[in-house]
């Protein structure tokens, strides 16, 4: 536990939301600052309000099979963009436990737009990531930007 943090996710583990390479480079500490507390508030809100329409969980990184860029990305990283936001501990791509990731997509909206999430403001495409919700927290007015890539 790390008590100066402003917030630690209740349902995400640090090797979930964080890559393998920047853990051994700088440990865990001086990775969980990287972490905007407000999109981490959002990943447990989104757990919980999946959790409890479902009763069934979500995924980010599943480091045992290889699945280990959907949280914070390192400089160098080959899965998508070089320029992307996952570089920036605002961005994270979620996948419900449950295999209904339309749905799930379409949950994600509707919990922005309704006002429950606090920080994540963009999604991607689904039609570009159709196993995978990408939410990012980006500089914008909207309530919510559709982006493709
Ligand atoms: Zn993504």
């Amino acid at each position: 536990m790390n008590d100066f943090l402003e917030y630690e996710c209740k349902y995400f583990t640090v090797p979930e939301l964080i890559h393998p390479q920047i853990l051994a480079a700088i440990g865990e500490t001086n990775s969980l600052i990287r972490l905007d507390p407000d999109c981490l508030r959002d990943l447990d809100t989104i757990r919980e309000a999946w959790h409890k329409k479902h009763k069934s969980g979500v995924y980010c990184n599943r480091v045992k099979f290889g699945i280990d860029s959907r949280g914070l990305r390192p400089p160098n990283d080959p899965d998508g963009g070089f320029y992307s936001t996952h570089k920036q501990g605002t961005t994270f791509d979620l996948e419900p436990v449950n295999g209904k990731h339309k749905e799930f997509f379409l949950f994600l909206v509707e919990l922005i737009n309704s006002g429950k999430l606090k920080a994540f403001n963009t999604m991607e495409d689904r039609k570009f990531t159709p196993t995978w919700s990408h939410l990012a927290k980006m500089n914008h007015s909207k309530k919510l930007l559709i982006i493709n890539k």
